[in-house]
């Protein structure tokens, strides 16, 4: 199990809530620990919690979760009154909590009519106990990084003249998969040359060709976790105009991950990065905030932003991807994985970064 059920109990605590309605797959994942969360809801009460589900999944669910299931047999016309039904007899009354950035308009009206206690919305409240990781979380992450390591190692030197995007996408996608991954962590990045420009390229039919900049954004999944990675890479000689832009993002993202440690402000990295990039006159293309947290979503608490008001404590998973995105001419986006540490930092992410 990722997490003690005790921790959750304080939530409800903290919040002033009898119980929460968890609906948010990561958050169905992180408490059960079944790994179709996207169909499944958990009841989350003062000393326990229930996984509901479907029978699709009876016996997935039982191997795999950590808590109580309840499984709605069909047909769904009755089995869902049944099932919040047997909700609501979990817990006595008062508040109860919903996800109110993830559960639709259509489900709120029926817990309403269902359970006729007051539903609180609440934002934020298992986000914020994601945001520093379990010793088991860390294993994953480093997990999942390896394995993109690897797969980027192993097709690196592939990356050539006369290639397509979308090929090379797909290889990267494979040799993770061949590793062991559940998934890629999300649609992998080949940006070459004007592409990118795109920060979020994805990946085309675009043929790579001689003197350009290629940037490649990866991760792998595993177990639910996510890893996150850019390399920019040269295909032959590229102009001095690329590398420049190239050498100013690496300088920011060196000294960037150089300054993460424990009590740093996430707010003072972005402005680092930017101030990095304006001294080369290039801040004015650096077009996204420095950095995200990273677990069981791929963006998640703490935010490297300029408006941020996180400061890093040890157990943090974040990235650090300054980037310069010129139009017509290319872009450049460095990103390492790093874990914030009890005295400092550990980068996760162990792909060579070459000069071009
Ligand atoms: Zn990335
Ligand atoms: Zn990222």
């Amino acid at each position: 199990m990722l997490r003690l059920m005790s921790q959750f109990d304080d939530l409800l605590t903290a919040a002033g809530l009898d119980a929460l309605w968890i609906t948010r797959p990561e958050h169905v994942r992180l408490v059960s620990g079944f790994s179709s969360p996207r169909d499944g809801r958990v009841l989350l009460t003062r000393g326990g919690a229930t996984l509901y589900t479907d029978a699709r999944y009876t016996v997935q669910a039982a191997e795999e979760s950590s808590i109580p299931q309840y499984i709605a047999q069909p047909p769904r016309a009755t089995s869902e009154a049944k099932l919040l039904q047997h909700a609501r007899e979990q817990f006595a009354g008062g508040r109860v909590g919903i996800e109110a950035d993830h559960l639709s308009v259509t489900a709120l009206g029926a817990l309403r009519e269902a359970w006729g206690v007051e539903i609180v919305p609440t934002r934020g409240l298992l986000e914020a106990r994601r945001a520093v990781k379990t010793d088991a979380e860390i294993a994953l992450l480093r997990e999942a990084q390896r394995i993109a390591d690897e797969a980027y190692a192993e097709v690196r030197p592939t990356i050539t003249a006369g290639r397509r995007e979308r090929d090379v996408a797909l290889d990267l996608e494979i040799a993770m998969r061949r590793r062991g991954a559940d998934a890629a962590a999300f649609d992998l990045t080949v940006a070459s040359g004007e592409r990118g420009a795109m920060p979020h390229g994805g990946a085309t039919d675009r043929v790579l060709r001689e003197g350009e900049l290629v940037t490649i954004d990866m991760g792998a999944l595993l177990g639910g976790y996510h890893s996150d990675m850019t390399r920019t890479v040269a295909v032959g000689e590229v102009s001095d105009e690329l590398r420049r832009l190239y050498d100013a993002v690496l300088e920011a993202e060196d000294a960037c991950v150089a300054a993460v440690k424990p009590g740093a402000r996430a707010a003072d990295l972005d402005v680092l990065a930017r101030s990095i990039l304006e001294r080369h006159g290039l801040a004015g293309y650096f077009s996204h905030s420095l950095g995200h947290g990273v677990g069981l979503a791929i963006h998640e608490a703490p935010t490297l932003s300029g408006s941020s008001e996180d400061v890093l404590r040890p157990g943090m998973a974040i990235t650090i991807e300054p980037g310069v995105y010129v139009p017509s001419v290319g872009g450049v986006r460095i990103e390492d994985l790093v874990l914030v540490t009890g005295d400092g930092h550990e980068v996760l992410s162990r792909a060579e970064k070459e000069r071009v």
